[in-house]
């Protein structure tokens, strides 16, 4: 099989349209030799990285970020632009985690409120709205089932119900607008434009440290071989990096150049669209949407943009029998034949009450890689087993619900050289997060 790296070609996402100046910049025209910490992608994992690294530090390092493509032209750029955890993540937990499901709910809050934080510190420009989600459900039975875990939840004294509300049939489709709705959960959610979150935070980092942070795009690390003293050699076409730390924030494209984490760490192809009513629908969609058509169609996702489109994603039902074209599979250059992207088609008029006069029209479809993982979880930490290597990987499909706290712990394990466990504590990280071998082992023998 080829080597998992990024595509070159990939197709732009309605999120692209708008490219920043740093897309394909190289601080320095030539790639440094050396430096203190090399972190491989420029996503959101990325870059919050290297802010974190970069924040409060009175001796910065010399970091440099090497990019395989355009400035954050991965998953960050061709997702659904919002955070939140689904109710039906949430409780499809309570087996194996029972009551600490509330780390999972907080931890997520803590997500939120920290983009919330450098949005307004750093003044970023990315449309960021603290809203609320529905999560919708269009099978009884999977309201009622719902319902009842709910219902033992709010009993038992479960954190996450505190912040999350429950309606009926009788009212769902009046509340939520969802035809054929037949309950929901109201929780809490932000959205933002992540491509605009990840590049203007990056453009204040460079500015703010032009000596010590170095950013090269279009740069695809092949490998990252060791030195018997001790150093990673990162390996581009372009030369060699020598430096004592690295951090992988690849994503999908993690086993690419960490090869024990192929079918660990699994890229997959996903959709999104992008659509637009010919005049903005009134009342305006405040809210952010998983509307879960049941087992067989699955959830889609809908984030409604304050300027009244709507960015839409989801519909695997439509592609996923065709398994070739999306699992294992790491091409964001082509999309899915075009009936499955017809998918995206009068999707608003079909699903939404007081659209179906709203002429909204497809603006624009793309494709995404994700890179998941059989437990569901990212691997944060140390990379297990080996030195001066530190990653954050595997965030299936909600890493802007996931990145930032892990982020933060990641960097404080870079500059301190603290455990997991320790940075972890600290931050609220949910322990399960915890990159290791034992993990591994269990994910390869099914456990
Ligand atoms: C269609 C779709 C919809 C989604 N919707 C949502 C959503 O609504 N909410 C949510 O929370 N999450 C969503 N996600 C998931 C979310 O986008 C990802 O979890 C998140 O963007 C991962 O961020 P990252 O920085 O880890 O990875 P990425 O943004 O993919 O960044 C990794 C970077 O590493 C670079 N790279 C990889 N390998 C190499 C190499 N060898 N050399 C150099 N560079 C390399 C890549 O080019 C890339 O730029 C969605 C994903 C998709 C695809």
């Amino acid at each position: 099989m080829r080597q998992i790296l990024p595509v070159p070609d990939p197709i732009t996402s309605y999120w692209l349209s708008e490219p920043h100046d740093l897309s394909n910049f190289r601080s320095t025209p030539k790639l440094p030799t050396e430096c203190d910490i090399v972190i491989i992608g420029s996503g959101m994992a990325g870059i919050t990285v290297a802010y974190h690294l970069l924040q409060d530090n009175e001796s910065p390092p010399h970091i440099v970020i090497v990019e395989a493509r355009q400035l954050c032209s991965g998953a960050t750029a061709r997702n659904g632009g919002h955070a939140k955890i689904k109710t039906n993540t949430l409780t499809s937990l309570i087996p194996s985690l029972g009551k600490d499901i509330d780390v999972l709910q907080s931890y997520v809050h803590g997500v939120m409120d920290g983009l919330k934080q450098i949005v307004e510190e750093e003044e970023l420009n990315c449309e960021f709205e603290l809203r609320r989600s529905f999560d919708v459900q269009l099978v009884r039975e999977d309201s009622q089932r719902l319902k009842k875990i709910y219902d033992e939840s709010r009993k038992a004294g479960h954190k996450w119900t505190k912040n999350t509300a429950y309606i009926e049939e009788r009212f769902v489709e009046q509340v939520t607008s969802i035809k054929g709705a037949t309950s929901a959960f109201i929780v809490p959610a932000c959205s933002f434009w992540p491509y605009k979150f990840v590049t203007q935070l990056l453009a204040r980092l460079l500015s703010r440290h032009p000596d010590t942070l170095n950013l090269q795009t279009t740069t695809p690390i092949t490998s990252v071989t060791s030195t018997k003293d001790g150093f990673n050699l990162v390996h581009t076409e372009r030369g060699i990096i020598k430096t004592p730390k690295v951090v992988f924030a690849t994503n999908a494209y993690t086993a690419g150049i960490l090869p024990q984490f192929k079918d660990i760490i699994t890229p997959v192809r996903g959709m999104a669209s992008h659509i637009v009513p010919s005049l903005p629908v009134h009342p305006h969609l405040s809210n952010t949407y998983n509307i879960d058509f049941g087992l067989e169609k699955g959830v889609d996702y809908l984030n409604p943009r304050p300027d009244g489109g709507i960015v839409v994603g989801g519909g695997k039902w439509m592609f996923i029998k065709d398994r070739n074209s999306w699992y294992n599979n790491f091409d964001d250059s082509v999309r899915f034949p075009l009936e499955v992207h017809e998918y995206w088609r009068s999707y608003m008029q079909r699903n939404f009450l007081g659209w179906e006069d709203s002429k909204a029209e497809i603006e624009s479809t793309w494709v995404g890689i994700m890179g998941i993982t059989k437990d569901e979880w990212p691997f944060v930490g140390r990379v297990p087993g080996e030195k001066g290597r530190w990653m954050l990987a595997g965030f299936n499909g909600g890493g802007m619900a996931m990145i930032l706290t892990a982020a933060k712990a990641v960097a404080k394990m870079v500059r301190t050289d603290c455990e997991f466990e320790d940075a972890a504590k600290e931050l609220g990280v949910p322990v399960f997060f915890r990159a290791s071998e034992d993990r591994m082992k269990g994910l390869r023998d099914g456990r």
